[in-house]
């Protein structure tokens, strides 16, 4: 009982620390998952509102795209210009190309003023006719690289969606052409990627950015006129238009960000971040683009300072302070209570300057001891003990030296037993030893080597330290009281003949 109850005195704060620790973490993981969740939140109902201007700008230029096309494209002369010119040998298109071109220029000239790019005519079997924004470049099959051109020509309805060309890419709107009910081709009346960004810039006032795959640009655009991309500034995979002017302050902040979004644009789709930068939270969102494959082909990226993250942030911050602050104060008090339990708990069974059972303790033990040598008849002894002389200790050198010889007793008597051996202080110069499973003599004989051990320890002021000690062993079916009594009459034998001895009962 000495030895575990020391041993949990021990272990106890250690233990109790590390579940505190593990507990906090616990607390602080679920804190950092929920801040993660709630910042998820924001970035998700930012993408969507930027999802939700980008449908309402092509919607809008749709419209536009479609009132410049009923009006003044779906013309009978026009339309007769593109039929006849289907029906000629391919060689023979080129003055049916100028006309177009002459009648188309005025209203182009016009378009252009408006962010138009393309206004391009194409044949039924996708050979490109006329480019108003490029008239030197015609009679190249587009049916392999625009799908638009294929799908207007071969379904014969319009197409609207964004799409990589030979030289613009861009959000496109393309009609089928019919000349007296008759196909004759297909017309794309379409806006350049900077008039998107300027109505997108309209509907709010953060900085926009347009990037499309570089592997695409590569394979699709015209080599001479892929000057019109440069490198973008968060990736190598992707290019910028250069016909799109990006806010330069931004550059520095965009490269910063290079590595943190590898990995999202690696795995694609909407994504969004905050990163902090000059002292400022930028929200950075990047919308997907798909072409009319469903392919994704580009990033609709927009930059801006943060006012919502910050206050989510401090948020966290001061959760995860009021629940650290309220975590400790919890912590140091629970440790206190139970500390103050497990003090009062030991005082009540204690002797406070030796360190040994007391009597109440003594007692209880030896009850149990007893109960357990009636039940089974196992052998039980007891040996009272009583320092000789020790008033004169006292007399002579004060209260606090008889003190210290008490302790250095006590430690002998502890060191000279053995561990299943309880040893009690009775009272006073008094100490009291139950053996379990011990018979008379076997107790009388570590009786004679306490004796000789307190003797030969050459304790006490002059060096000459002795103790006298009573032995008797239990006999069925007497109570503790008459065992005492039994052992303290041996002891009163000892000090009769002499002292510095140990006797047992007869
Ligand atoms: P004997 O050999 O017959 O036992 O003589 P003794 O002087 O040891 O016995 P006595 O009973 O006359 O005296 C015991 C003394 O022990 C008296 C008391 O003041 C002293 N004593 C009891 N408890 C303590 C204690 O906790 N500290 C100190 N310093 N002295 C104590
Ligand atoms: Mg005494
Ligand atoms: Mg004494």
């Amino acid at each position: 009982m000495k030895a575990a109850g020391g041993k949990t005195k021990g272990r106890f704060p250690a233990l109790y620390v590390a579940s505190a620790v593990l507990m906090f973490s616990l607390v602080m993981f679920a804190a950092g998952l929920d801040h993660r969740a709630r910042k998820q939140t924001y970035i998700d109902e930012h993408i969507e509102l930027l999802t939700s201007r980008l449908d309402a700008t092509v919607k809008s230029l749709e419209t536009f795209s479609r009132y410049v096309f009923e009006v003044s494209v779906n013309r009978p002369e026009q339309l007769g210009l593109v039929s006849s010119a289907w029906r000629e040998h391919p060689e023979a298109r080129a003055p049916y190309r100028d006309r177009l071109y002459e009648l188309m220029l005025p209203l182009y000239e016009r378009l252009e003023s408006f962010d138009f790019r393309q206004l391009h005519f194409h044949f039924p079997d996708s050979v490109s006719f006329l480019r108003m924004h490029s008239p030197d470049f015609f009679g190249d099959d587009l049916s392999g690289v625009r799908e638009s051109v294929r799908l207007a020509n071969s379904e014969l309805r319009r197409v609207t969606g964004f799409e990589e060309g030979r030289i613009f890419n861009g959000y496109r709107f393309v009609y089928p052409l019919f000349f007296e009910n008759e196909h004759c081709g297909s017309v794309e009346v379409s806006f350049s990627m900077g008039s998107f960004i300027s109505v997108l810039e309209r509907l709010s006032d953060c900085a926009y950015l347009f990037a499309i795959k570089r592997s695409l640009v590569e394979a699709t655009v015209f080599e001479e006129k892929q000057g019109n991309y440069v490198p973008s500034w968060f990736s190598d995979d992707y290019l910028f238009d250069v016909a799109i002017k990006n806010r330069q302050e931004d550059e520095r902040l965009f490269y910063s960000m290079r590595e943190g979004i590898q990995g999202l644009l690696e795995a694609g789709g909407d994504f969004g971040v905050v990163i902090r930068w000059n002292h400022h939270d930028y929200r950075v969102l990047f919308k997907s683009i798909r072409n009319l494959h469903g392919d994704e082909v580009a990033y609709l990226v927009t930059c801006d300072q943060d006012q919502g993250y910050r206050q989510l942030r401090s948020d966290f911050l001061s959760y995860s302070a009021i629940g650290t602050i309220g975590y400790a104060v919890l912590t140091v008090l629970l440790y206190l209570v139970i500390r103050e339990r497990r003090k009062l708990k030991l005082m009540s069974t204690t002797d406070a300057l030796t360190g040994l059972s007391n009597r109440r303790r003594f007692i209880e033990l030896t009850e149990t001891e007893l109960g357990r040598s009636r039940r089974y008849g196992t052998a039980t002894a007891l040996i009272m003990l009583d320092i000789d002389d020790f008033k004169r200790i006292n007399d002579q050198y004060g209260h606090n030296q008889g003190d210290v010889v008490l302790r250095a007793v006590a430690r002998i008597l502890k060191e000279s037993l053995r561990v299943t051996d309880e040893l009690g202080r009775w009272g006073g110069e008094e100490f009291i030893v139950l053996l379990p499973n011990t018979v008379a003599a076997a107790a009388l004989s570590v009786a004679g080597k306490v004796v000789s051990a307190v003797r030969d320890s050459r304790l006490g002021p002059e060096a000459s330290l002795t103790i006298s000690a009573g032995v008797a062993e239990y006999r069925r079916p007497e109570g503790m009281e008459a065992l005492v009594a039994r052992a303290d009459a041996a002891l009163y034998q000892a000090k009769s003949q002499g002292k510095n001895r140990a006797i047992g009962s007869d």
